[in-house]
């Protein structure tokens, strides 16, 4: 099979979808790689590395496309990428559908094959493709939550761990999935003081069983949410309800009960959000105040850590690369459960209830 790899073209996107240890094991198995030249590079992927592991350099994203068999990318298709696809051809990246009914509809009229990182769910009901960048995003909101408490940058001009003598910052973090159990466990190490609440008890019974000792859990409710605003320095927005959208946990009129100069950072604002206030910002322009409170709601996070995040996303994309390469997508699909869940749309029908759903299109 030719896969083909066109760099990421999306505003501050880094990262790339394959790694040059992916093109020598594709290539070792009798396919073709075109890797668009330069697709590397906001990763610190040289194009040399890449001719090294067995890839053909393509000087355009347009040969790319007009080649391969399979694309294989991060972002969703952009609308100049539209015209390029072909039917038949498979494409496999992060699509989000739902939130995008002209993507869909190009989709639809290309007749291609998509199938997206994010629905794809494994025999444990785990979605696997999504859990690197939940890791990587978690981690980061302590980086940044840490960054924003500094004067300079707004914030209240606290230290995460404190000093001898002075106490360390309270961190809450709401939601304790994949993104909250990193983001405590990465507060915890700088010697915050965290406390992660969530609805799921047994989730919060293992929580406790395998956090820090300066790691607390508690049930998530108004009024220990209440409580735990006044206490904080730095909030994580890390909630997720499959499929719907954020529940608002944090009104405007909470914001009161904080301290001036803490700072909120919503995960969750993929999913819009979990504080009334948050809108959506940008690498380039990351923070705003809203009632003395400042709030960080990067709709990308693992973007601005390229090269992390490709690592991580290629480590857990080559296995199903490499299984529709080597079955061509039909029996790929016949033998492989979860790769169906990843089929959101197939030469012209949609193929996902929930995007059919979202757009009122035949399912
Ligand atoms: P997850 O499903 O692993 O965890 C979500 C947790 O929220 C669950 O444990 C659930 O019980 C809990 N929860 C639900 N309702 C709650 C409530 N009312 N109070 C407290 N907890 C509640 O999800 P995840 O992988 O950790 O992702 C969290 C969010 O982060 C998602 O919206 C995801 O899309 C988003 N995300 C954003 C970025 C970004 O760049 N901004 C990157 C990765 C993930």
């Amino acid at each position: 099979m030719i896969i083909g790899v066109p760099r990421e073209i999306k505003r501050d996107e880094y990262r790339v979808a394959m790694l040059p240890v992916g093109v020598e094991e594709l290539t070792a198995a009798g396919h073709q790689v075109l890797i668009e030249a330069g697709a590397g590079l906001g990763s610190g992927l040289a194009d040399h590395e890449y001719l090294e592991a067995g890839a053909k350099l393509v000087a355009s994203a347009d040969e790319i496309f007009a080649a391969a068999d399979l694309i294989v990318k991060v972002k969703e298709p952009l609308a100049e990428e539209w015209p390029k696809i072909r039917p038949g051809q498979i494409v496999f990246t992060y699509f989000h559908f739902a939130a995008s009914r002209p993507l869909t509809e190009a989709m639809l009229a290309s007749g291609s094959i998509c199938l997206a990182y994010e629905t794809l769910r494994d025999a444990q009901n785990r979605l696997p493709l999504l859990t690197p960048m939940s890791e990587v995003a978690g981690r980061m909101s302590i980086q940044e939550g840490a960054k924003y408490l500094e004067r300079p940058q707004m914030g209240r001009g606290i230290l995460l761990a404190g000093v001898p003598g002075v106490a360390p910052a309270h961190v809450t973090v709401l939601g304790g999935g994949i993104v909250g159990a990193n983001a405590a466990r990465i507060a915890a190490g700088f010697q915050a003081d965290v406390t992660i609440l969530d609805v799921n008890m047994d989730r919060l019974r293992y929580l406790d069983d395998v956090m820090p000792p300066n790691v607390n859990v508690l049930f998530s409710d108004r009024h220990t949410i209440r409580s735990e605003l006044k206490l904080a320095d730095l909030v994580i927005g890390a909630v997720l309800i499959p499929g719907a959208r954020a529940p608002r946990l944090v009104a405007r009129k909470d914001l009161r009960f904080m301290k001036p100069g803490s700072v909120l950072i919503d995960v969750a604002i993929d999913q819009g959000g979990c504080f009334e206030t948050s809108r959506p910002t940008t690498h380039s322009d990351p923070v705003y105040l809203e009632e003395d409170v400042l709030h960080y709601c990067v709709t990308n996070m693992p973007g601005a850590v390229g090269r992390t995040s490709t690592f991580a996303l290629c480590n857990v994309t080559l296995p199903w690369v490499a299984m529709v390469a080597a079955s061509g997508i039909e029996k790929a699909l016949a033998k492989s459960p979860p790769l169906v869940t990843a089929l959101n749309i197939c030469e012209g029908r949609v193929t996902n209830q929930a995007v059919a759903e979202t757009f009122g299109f035949a399912y």
